[in-house]
């Protein structure tokens, strides 16, 4: 049976150039098989075959013109996909589903291919294996592939990218787009603009994410293919100090390695005792948003729960926090949080700070949640609960010891300023070797690790480590914190610039914000600085270089900043410091 191989719907787009080839007349392609690369001036893209067989004729070369429905090859003997899973890029991915206990992200089990398939009769070998594909493992897997090291990089999950891409970093952050939409739109109306009540339409919502989720996902295939690291999908786990086994779709296969970088993540944390509910969800379920009738319970007050608290806010829900800590966001500065609090006091339910979530009874009706506390409320009725209490390292979900790797009584595995183990070969990066879990971190210490194990001098640096939670308004640290400069007794001298007195945040309505810097008293050194405000997460940089590159408060004061700009806050948090603000008037001492 002959059939044709054709472009699937690839969203917005048309005419779009193929910029890749990927197979001949000959070739024998098994379903999801890459057949050719498309560019977008937005994103690359892999179209996968859709039915298995031989190729008969290919009908495109490089620099044509593709839309929908144009015909890519003509196979034989093919079988068609079952359901026309869409590929990383070409279309959204399917959602993130429950697959089986002991995963916090679900995602679809992995489909190999059949040269993969054919791999895996045999052992094989790896100069540099890598385990787990998110931004810490893809990172250190191309840097590896760049300085010349023959990758393979090993990921259980049919997406490379792991929570950032799939379920974290980037779904979160596209939702949370969405809510700010919604926000703005609704202030607006008390200011001579009125678009009246949005209608939501959660499935276009789901699928816009999930494309943005995609675009993102298959850009790594590709970048993956064009550097020739070998993707290998299945779940590892160490045999020795030189072989892990990969169990795959179809069985297990072992690999042996001459370094190895551990970059396998971490799980969400789940909360002893709870009853098995589909109500009762985690950050990842949570992602696939859904209109929450009866109200939504976010147990936990870090980031991650007040970033979603903040999408099904703006969405329309009912939403209320408990923490079991005295402060919303612990880690961070109580005064950054302070304007945050306000703002969400007043939007949301409740917010029981000081307080513990003690059971969970499934009714019909709802969950009903009992609290225990000083000041705990009665159990209440929620629609749903989110559970955002942290997440924990897969240091021990690996079979770490039969490589006589050592792990922490908490799951990380510690390492050396080289991101070496103490089995000085294999490596450890990412949530799974320490906190803060960041993706950011996570990519640092991939480079780190890649450039040493190619025989390079380097080693990481986690002096100036950004935190961001994107909620509304942003809060965003890097460096000394107040509380830790307290805590230490470090000695400091502060410099604050508030936002009221900022024209570009007035003109964008809000004036809550503040910028804070922290200076060593005798150099004039920038420490460490905090910002609360719009976009506190973009300005967070320029503190961040400033530490990075020994600035003190003059660099910063003299450096002309852009007018009307948040930007100018940091210039001026560096001025109050020195004395030499003109925005505000500070009595002399
Ligand atoms: C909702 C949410 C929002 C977030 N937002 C942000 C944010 O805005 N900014 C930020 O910096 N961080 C954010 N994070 C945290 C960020 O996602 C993580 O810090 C980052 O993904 C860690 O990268 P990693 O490479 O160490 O591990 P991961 O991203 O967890 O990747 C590990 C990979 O290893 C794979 N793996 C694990 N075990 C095995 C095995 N045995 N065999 C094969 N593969 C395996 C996993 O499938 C996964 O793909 C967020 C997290 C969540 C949950």
């Amino acid at each position: 049976m002959s059939a044709d191989l054709t472009i699937p719907d690839i969203g917005n787009f048309s005419d779009v150039e193929v910029v890749d080839v990927l197979v001949k007349a000959g070739d024998v392609v098994a379903i999801d098989t890459p057949l050719v690369t498309l560019e977008t001036d937005k994103a690359s893209m892999d179209v996968p075959a859709t039915i298995a067989g031989r190729v008969t004729a290919v009908l495109l070369k490089r620099g044509d013109k593709v839309s929908k429905g144009s015909l890519i090859a003509r196979v034989e003997g093919g079988e068609p996909a079952a359901a026309l899973a869409p590929s990383a890029a070409a279309a959204p991915p399917a959602a993130a589903k429950p697959e089986g206990a002991g995963d916090t992200v679900r995602m679809p089990a992995p489909q190999m291919d059949r040269a993969e398939r054919a791999a895996t009769d045999h052992t094989r070998t790896a100069q540099l294996l890598v385990l787990g594909a998110g931004p810490g493992g893809y990172t250190a897997a191309f840097r590896a592939a760049d300085l010349g090291l023959k990758v393979t990089l090993v990921e259980r999950w049919q997406e490379l990218g792991g929570v950032c891409l799939n379920v974290g970093c980037i779904p979160s952050k596209a939702l949370l787009h969405a809510a700010k939409v919604i926000e703005d739109a609704a202030e607006m109306s008390e200011r001579g603009i009125a678009f009246g009540t949005p209608q939501l339409d959660f499935t276009r919502l789901r699928a816009w994410k999930a494309g943005v989720v995609a675009k993102l996902t298959g850009g790594l295939r590709v970048l993956a293919r064009q550097r020739k690291v070998e993707v290998l999908r299945g779940s590892g786990r160490f045999v020795s100090a030189n072989v892990l086994e990969v169990t795959g779709a179809s069985g297990a296969q072992r690999i042996r390695f001459e370094q190895c970088i551990i970059a396998a993540g971490s799980e969400a944390i789940r909360l002893p005792g709870l009853p098995q509910d589909p109500r009762i969800i985690d950050s990842a379920d949570a992602l696939e948003v859904a209109d929450v009738a009866g109200g939504l319970l976010v147990v936990g007050g870090g980031i991650i729960g007040l970033e979603m608290a903040c999408v099904y806010d703006a969405l329309g829900t009912k939403v209320s926090v408990v923490e079991l800590t005295p402060q919303l966001m612990p880690g961070c500065d109580p005064d950054l949080v302070r304007p945050l609090e306000r703002r969400i006091r007043a939007r949301y339910q409740q917010i029981l700070l000081g307080t513990k979530v003690v059971g969970i009874e499934p009714r019909a009706d709802g969950l009903r949640v009992a609290f225990s506390g000083d000041k705990a409320p009665e159990p209440q009725l929620f629609g749903r609960v989110l559970v955002a209490v942290g997440r924990t390292p897969n240091g021990n979900a690996i079979d770490a010891e039969q490589a006589g790797i050592k792990v922490g009584a908490r799951g990380f595995i510690p390492v050396d300023k080289h991101m070496r183990t103490n089995v000085p070969h294999i490596f450890a990066i990412g949530d799974i070797a320490a906190p803060p879990m960041l993706a950011h971190k996570a990519m640092h210490e991939g480079k780190v690790a890649a450039e040493f194990a190619a025989g390079h001098k380097r080693a990481a640096d986690w002096r100036v480590v950004p935190s961001v939670a994107y909620t509304d308004p942003e809060i965003a640290w890097v460096g000394l914190t107040e509380t830790e400069a307290r805590a230490q007794g470090t000695p400091f001298k502060k410099g604050t610039f508030p936002w009221v007195a900022n024209g570009r945040s007035l003109s964008l309505g809000r004036d809550e914000g503040f910028t804070k810097l922290l200076f060593d008293p005798d150099s004039h050194r920038v420490l460490g600085g905090g910002i609360v405000g719009t976009s506190a997460g973009e300005l967070i940089s320029e503190v961040a270089l400033a530490i990075e590159n020994g600035c003190d408060a003059a660099d910063i004061g003299l450096t002309i900043h852009p007018h009307p700009t948040l930007s100018e806050t940091v210039a001026g948090a560096a001025e109050a410091f020195e004395g030499t603000l003109t925005d505000l008037y500070v009595p002399k001492k």
